[in-house]
């Protein structure tokens, strides 16, 4: 899944305002950040195998660490623990790491049957809603669209730049969305593993979107 992780980013905000978006899209998106640097050391491992599913043309052969059942939601522990340590605000913690288990949810949904539950067992699971393209892109703009909706009638825009920041970022991300499910598939996965460092930004640009937007009404 893409754009249903930041949904579940924007949404999160409905409960817990006084944490940063960018906080909560770095949470929802973990395991994904993770993955490219395991990828790239050749921890964990993914092949280019056009029509593997129907909407990606990814072969996820191996990812024990970044996207194990057991190793989500030891992260989503260490990450709600933390935030609070930093913060000591309940709410946050609670959406921090359950956004960081909702990634391994919502993989689990889209995902053929290749998510293990515990690193070096061999039981892999997936429901692959990506065997659908109609079904994926329904699901997740309507994931998105919802989310968007929560977000903006929490956080108020401060002014102009509050409105064409979010804006600018979700025409962004709407983009990168349909340019990754119509695309060609990447050249090479090492290829592929740079361009996934690059959602390293996307926290940093959903932060400075947020402080321009604020809960006070
Ligand atoms: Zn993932």
């Amino acid at each position: 899944m893409f754009i249903g992780h930041q949904a579940v980013a924007f949404a999160a905000k409905r409960v817990a305002p006084r944490t940063s978006l960018g906080v909560l899209m770095g949470a929802a998106m973990f395991l994904d950040l993770l993955w490219p640097v395991l990828v790239l050391v050749g921890v964990e491992k993914v092949r280019i195998d056009p029509g593997n599913t129907a909407f990606t043309p990814l072969a996820f052969d191996s990812y024990p660490f970044s996207h194990s059942l057991a190793t989500s939601l030891a992260m989503a522990a260490v990450a709600a623990l933390a935030y609070w340590v930093a913060t000591r605000y309940s709410s946050g913690a609670w959406m921090v790491g359950a956004a960081v288990f909702s990634h391994w949810v919502l993989d689990f949904i889209s995902h053929r049957a290749d998510m293990p539950l515990l690193p070096g067992t061999s039981t892999r699971v997936g429901l692959g809603l990506w065997n659908s393209v109609p079904a994926t892109l329904t699901v997740e703009i309507l994931m998105f669209a919802g989310s968007l909706w929560l977000y903006t009638r929490t956080m108020r825009p401060k002014g102009k730049l509050g409105v064409w920041s979010l804006w600018t970022l979700v025409g962004f991300l709407g983009v990168a969305y349909l340019s990754n499910a119509f695309g060609p598939p990447p050249p090479s996965v090492p290829a592929l593993a740079w361009v996934a460092m690059a959602v390293w930004l996307l926290p940093l640009w959903a932060g400075w979107v947020d402080r321009q937007r604020t809960a006070e009404r």
